[in-house]
């Protein structure tokens, strides 16, 4: 896990393929490469590790599958998170079915449409919704730390900004005028369901190796 000559480096995987995510993800742990020597690298870099059927019902159960199937395929502790949009008057869905709304090859801009479409009746006070996001740390020795934020606002009417991907262009978020495809990146972080579950794993990690 750790290399014996020079300093110490940890090497830790991200296990996602999704190159929007491996930024917010390096962005969010950049503090702690600095703090405590550790160096991020993609699941892409493993070509064997296979992709893990993610047929949890939960974001948590998901992002756990993720997360110790990549652990235990390359011997190194993993980090998985698992997101998505969950709209209050459709009982949370999309929910863990975000990525594949419109079908299993719907790309971003399909499932929005689709979403907008299917609430096109709601007025504006029943349009709340939030992105969930579940984090998990796997351990090569077993353990495993999870974590969970969210960001809400409310389903506007048609797509605004251009940052950012997924639905992010129609969620105006609580407090603010803008979607989050008007923040950028960093904006995005410091508020986001993502930011908020890998802080709060990052404070695991810390306590794990530092
Ligand atoms: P995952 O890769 O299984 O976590 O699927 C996440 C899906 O949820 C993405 O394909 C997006 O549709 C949606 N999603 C998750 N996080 C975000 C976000 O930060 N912004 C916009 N959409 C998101």
């Amino acid at each position: 896990m750790t290399s014996s000559d020079g300093p110490r480096v940890t090497r830790i995987v991200l296990a996602t393929r999704n190159a929007h995510k491996v930024v917010e993800l390096r962005e969010i742990l950049a503090d702690l490469v600095e703090e405590i020597g550790l160096e991020i690298v993609g699941v892409s870099e493993f070509p064997d590790v296979e992709d893990v059927v993610e047929d949890g019902v939960t974001f948590a159960e998901n992002a756990t599958l993720k997360a110790v199937a990549v652990t235990k395929a390359t011997g190194l502790p993993a980090i998985a998170d698992d997101s998505g949009l969950a709209v209050d008057v459709l009982g949370g869905a999309p929910g863990i079915f975000s990525a594949r709304w419109a079908g299993a090859h719907g790309g971003d801009r399909a499932n929005l449409d689709l979403l907008l479409g299917q609430l096109d009746d709601v007025r504006g006070e029943h349009r709340a919704a939030g992105f969930v996001c579940a984090a998990a740390l796997a351990m090569p020795d077993g353990r495993v730390f999870l974590r969970e934020g969210q960001v809400r606002g409310t389903l506007t009417r048609a797509p605004r900004g251009a940052n950012g991907f997924g639905y992010d262009p129609i969620l105006q978020v609580d407090g603010d005028t803008r979607t989050l495809a008007e923040y950028d990146s960093e904006q995005k972080s410091a508020i986001s369901h993502r930011g908020k579950a890998l802080r709060a794993l990052a404070a695991d990690l810390r306590e794990v190796l530092g």
